[in-house]
Order: structure tokens, then sequence, then C-alpha cells
């Protein structure tokens, strides 16, 4: 296994531009994926959120396009899947970082962009194109965009893209791309919602890449949660976590209407704040992400659906202020904080039906998420106790079981 990146060969000025972005190791699914795609291999790769699954595809694809330069103009030769237009607004400036100094041309098709401004994509000649399944398809059927010489199809966030109901069009998708030569796929996991079918027919013999993340990757998140007693103690609960503690946050809650009444209570607080929510104008949505990224506020609140694969520097604080639905969508959560290596905070606030969620998922989780209290703000009552129908469920299975050794003798 390789441990620098010198070790792979790559063209020195592809060197030069990944030492300049400060990558001195390769991360884990960096070192198993890169040459795996550069030995002409498809690729099934899963690794948590944050582990630079990104370049993983993307020095592999400009080292190719470098190693086979094209011989005239003409259409892009890769083609990048994204679920949301930011990840692939970040997936083609992380791919621009690193082919800074070759000639090559990244572009995105999103979708919440205006079609007029994409016509001049469309006709230039591009090399790597980085796109949303949606808009991308209506490109190819308006016969505006060319499949044919796509030679490699990466997949980013493939298990977002399924959540999101784009399996048929990643399936149409990979139809029109059928001259390609290699594919590669990343996700987060690859467990659960039918993953495990949709590669079957997209990949060809991938190599199969499950990248734990090393120690010095690991996420050191801590994570603990406090009681609320109501609605108004949530929201005192909040203030007080974002005016005494946190710094750079950003605080889900679970929708659109939820995200419109906290931002009015932190209005009069007089607390600033900028927001994303699912279905909003590309350029609010750009505006509110880099007000945040650049400092100007340091509280964001966010939707499941906006917040989607999006990276954002530096997040010392994710706070769940509406618990997400599933355990799964908290890891996705709390992924946004601690990146690459460095040290973050989860912070859930609960309310007494929420105790379940909060149970399932520190046994999802299997880490022992502790309460905490605040002074003069604990809660006055009881930490309700949600018996588990286990035990009637165990004895259910074990007469199945039973029954079904029987029929088998
Ligand atoms: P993922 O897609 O796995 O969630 P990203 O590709 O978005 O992760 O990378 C997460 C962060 O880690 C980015 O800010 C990226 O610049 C950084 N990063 C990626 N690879 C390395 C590396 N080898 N060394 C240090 N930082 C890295
Ligand atoms: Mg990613």
């Amino acid at each position: 296994m390789i441990r620098t990146f010198a070790e792979l060969d790559l063209d020195p000025t592809l060197l030069e531009a990944i030492e300049e972005m400060g990558f001195s190791r390769p991360t884990e699914v960096q070192a198993q994926a890169i040459p795996q795609a550069l030995d002409a291999k498809d690729i099934l790769a899963s690794a948590p959120t944050g582990t630079g699954k990104t370049a993983s595809f993307a020095i592999p694809a400009i080292q190719y396009l470098l190693d086979f330069p094209r011989k005239k103009a003409g259409p892009a030769r890769i083609l990048v899947l994204t679920p949301t237009r930011e990840l692939a607004m970040q997936v083609a400036e992380q791919t621009r970082a690193l082919a800074k100094y070759s000639r090559l041309k990244v572009a995105t098709i999103t979708g919440g962009v205006t079609y007029d401004s994409h016509a001049e994509t469309l006709a230039q000649t591009q090399d790597i194109v980085v796109a949303t399944p949606g808009r991308l398809m209506e490109y190819i059927e308006s016969e505006r965009f060319d499949c044919r010489a796509i030679e490699w199809l990466v997949l980013d966030e493939a298990d977002r893209m399924l959540d999101m109901g784009f399996g048929p069009t990643v399936d149409r998708l990979s139809a029109e791309c059928r001259w390609r030569k290699q594919t590669l796929l990343f996700s987060a996991t690859l467990e659960g919602r039918g993953v495990e079918g949709f590669t079957a027919d997209l990949l060809n013999e991938p190599a199969e890449i499950d990248a734990e993340p090393s120690l010095r990757e690991r996420k050191k998140i801590t994570q603990w949660y406090h009681r609320a007693d109501s609605a108004e103690h949530k929201l005192a609960l909040l203030k007080h976590i974002l005016s005494e503690q946190a710094q750079r946050t950003i605080v889900f809650v679970k929708t659109r209407e939820r995200l419109a009444e906290l931002r009015q209570q932190l209005d009069s607080a007089q607390i600033p704040c900028s927001w994303i929510q699912g279905e909003m104008p590309q350029d609010r949505r750009n505006n509110a992400i880099s007000r945040f990224r650049e400092g100007s506020v340091n509280i964001l609140l966010a939707t499941d659906i906006a917040a989607r694969g999006i990276d954002l520097p530096d997040v010392s604080h994710v706070i769940n202020y509406d618990l997400p639905r599933s355990a799964d969508v908290y890891l996705h959560r709390i992924g946004r904080t601690a990146r690459a290596g460095k040290k973050g905070i989860a912070i859930s606030l609960v309310e007494a039906h929420d105790q379940p969620m909060m149970d399932r998922v520190g046994r999802y989780t299997k880490e022992l998420i502790k309460e905490r209290f605040i002074e003069g703000m604990r809660p006055t009552h009881k930490k309700p106790v949600f018996k588990k129908k286990k035990k009637a469920k165990k004895d259910d299975k074990k007469k199945v079981t039973k029954k079904k050794g029987a029929k088998k003798k």
C-alpha cells in the first residue's frame, strides 16, 4: 500500500498541485483507490464523509487525461455525477485546483442555472464535466450533450443519489455512456436501499474498497445531548449554546417550516445566521454558503436535503435542533464537523418524544452519547424510559425459527 503521493508515478505538475493543496499524504481511501483506478480498474469504494473521496477519483482522472491526451477538440471525456449542485460545484472546484497546471477544462452542468448559461459550456471543448443527473439527462434528450466521448463515468455519493431517487436516471446515463472504459463509484455507505443491485449493473469486476479511516483521519467528534422540557426550553438551550459555546455551527432542523420559524426566533434574539434549504434559488444558496464559508456569519441553519454533500470547512459544532428521522442521517449530519482530522462537537436537543430516536442513534453508532446539563437550564421532567419491545419479538422469532427448523427436517 502506498504511503505518499510521490510513489504514485503521477505527473510532476499534478504532484505540485496536490502539494499546494496541503495534502501531505494520501488518505486511506485515496491510497487504495488511486492505484487501482490508474490500473484501469472499475472501483466500488466506500469511505466515511470527509475522508477525501473527491481526490480519490479526481487525481487518477487527471492523470489519465494527461497520459492519453486528446488529439482534437471535442466533448467531455470524463463525467462525474453528483447528487446536488453544491456538491457538483465543490467537486469541480477541487478538481480544478488539482488540474491547475494542466490545460484540462472542468465544467459543471446542474439544475438551478439558466439553460442559456450552459450553452457555452456545451459548445466548448471540455475534459471533465461534473453534473447532476436530472439536468444532464435533459441535455442528452435534447441532443445537446454528447456522451459518446465519455471514457470514465464517476458516481460520487452514490448512496445519496439513490436516496434522492436518481437511480433510474443514473441507469439511463450509464446506458448513454456505454462506450466508456471505466466506472468509479464512491459512497459513504454501501449498505441499504439497493446500492448493491444498483452497482452490479454499472460496474465491471470492480476493485472493492471499504476504507476504514486511519486513526489520524478518524474524526474526533465529541457528542452529547441536552434534554428539553418544551419547545421554549429547547429554544432557550439553543440560544445559550450559540451565544456561549459554539463558534462555527450548523444547526439542523427537519423541515423548511421549522427553519423559517427558527430563523425568526434567532432574528428577534439578534443572533445572526444564514440558512439553506431545499428548493432555494441557486444564487441565494450560494450566497448563504459563501457568507458562512467566509466567516461573515458563524451560524448556518439547514435542512437535511439542503446540506447533502456540502463540504463546509472548519465547522466546530453541529447542533441537532430537531433530531433526524434516522440514525443514518444523524451520522451524515455530524459528519459535517471534524473534517480531515480536526476536532468537532455534535449536540442534540432532545424533547421527551425524541428520546427513542436518541437511544436508537446511540445503538446505531455504538457510542455512548451522554446527557449534559447547563446550569440553570436543567430539565424538570425525568428522562422517559421507553421499554424496548425486544423481548416479545425475540420470542416470536424463536418460534418462527423453530417452525422453520421443523419444516426443514
Ligand atoms: P469526502 O468526499 O470523502 O466527504 P472530500 O473529498 O470532500 O471528502 O474531502 C474532505 C476534505 O479533506 C476536503 O477539504 C479536502 O480538501 C481534504 N483532503 C482531501 N484529501 C486530503 C489529504 N490527502 N490530506 C489532507 N486533506 C485532504
Ligand atoms: Mg464527497
